[in-house]
């Protein structure tokens, strides 16, 4: 049986480790080539090489999402190894968080640099194509940050709101051309970010619990939940899916608190 993302070529920004290794993992199971465009070499060459051990079409780009001529680079070399792009996932990104006025603007800068410019200098390298073949997918991995605020965790959430908003504006301007763009809301997945977040706390094993605590099934997210949707998000099972947002969050977002 073919896989649903059978034929179909995508491009995976921080695709080395956590949620975007996850991503490239399935996309590349669900029988699409998949380009891991990531800063960290080590990280980003393991994942294509694995994914080509099991059979699949990957490569690997040495990449920084900061940087626009990367980001172009990285489209190029996709459409130069597979000869079409028709899923770009804006995964890479950081967490920078600061009370507000004791953000530097250095901080200020970082934040935005990876978590709002990098998907932009990447949707502006990857949409002429997908304009131009009359199709695309674009999945951006935003977060509970886009619609929540929580107080000390500034700026990622202005730089995550506005991925939303990008979100939202990609997806009207290009719908009528075939391009679709939505994004992913996670609450708490285990990986990295979120471990070395518990890490600043005293006892990082309490403030683990207490993020469990907070979502209704009681844990946090695994990685591959976010991938499953990322997968639907790409598919042809979601033609009329564009411009939304799907929390990936056990519900957490929607419990009221008094
Ligand atoms: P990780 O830190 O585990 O992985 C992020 C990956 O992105 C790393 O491989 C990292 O490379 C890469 N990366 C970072 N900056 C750049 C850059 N400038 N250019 C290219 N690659 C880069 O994070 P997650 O997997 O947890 O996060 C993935 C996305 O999910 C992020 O956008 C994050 O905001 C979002 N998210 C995560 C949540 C969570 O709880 N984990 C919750 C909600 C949203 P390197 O190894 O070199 O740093």
């Amino acid at each position: 049986m073919a896989g649903r993302l059978q034929d179909k070529v995508a491009l995976v920004t921080g695709a080395g480790r956590g949620i975007g290794a996850a991503i490239a993992w399935c996309f590349a199971r669900e029988g699409a080539a998949v380009v891991i465009a990531e800063k960290d070499p080590e990280t980003g060459a393991a994942m294509a090489e694995r994914l080509q051990e099991q059979g699949a079409r990957a490569l690997f780009v040495e990449m920084d999402v900061t940087a626009r001529r990367d980001a172009e680079t990285a489209v190029a070399q996709a459409l130069g190894a597979f000869g079409r792009l028709d899923t770009l996932v804006n995964n890479a990104g950081i967490n920078v968080f600061h009370e507000p006025l004791e953000t530097s603007e250095a901080e200020w800068r970082r934040c935005f640099a990876v978590d709002l410019d990098g998907v932009w200098h990447m949707c502006r390298a990857a949409l002429p194509g997908m304009l131009e073949q009359g199709s695309g997918s674009i999945v951006n991995i935003a977060s509970s940050h886009s619609s929540t605020i929580i107080p000390g965790t500034f700026p990622y959430p202005v730089a995550k709101h506005g991925l939303l908003g990008l979100t939202r504006s990609l997806g009207i301007e290009y719908a009528a051309r075939g391009v679709r763009v939505n994004a992913i809301a996670p609450g708490y997945i285990d990986t990295s970010i979120a471990r070395d977040y518990w890490a600043t706390f005293p006892d990082p094993a309490a403030e683990r619990a207490r993020a469990e605590a907070l979502h209704p099934p009681k844990r946090i997210g695994r990685p591959e939940e976010v991938a499953m949707t990322a997968v639907f998000l790409a598919s042809d099972e979601a033609p009329f899916i564009n411009a939304a947002c799907i929390a990936i969050d056990g519900g957490r977002s929607v419990v009221y608190h008094d």
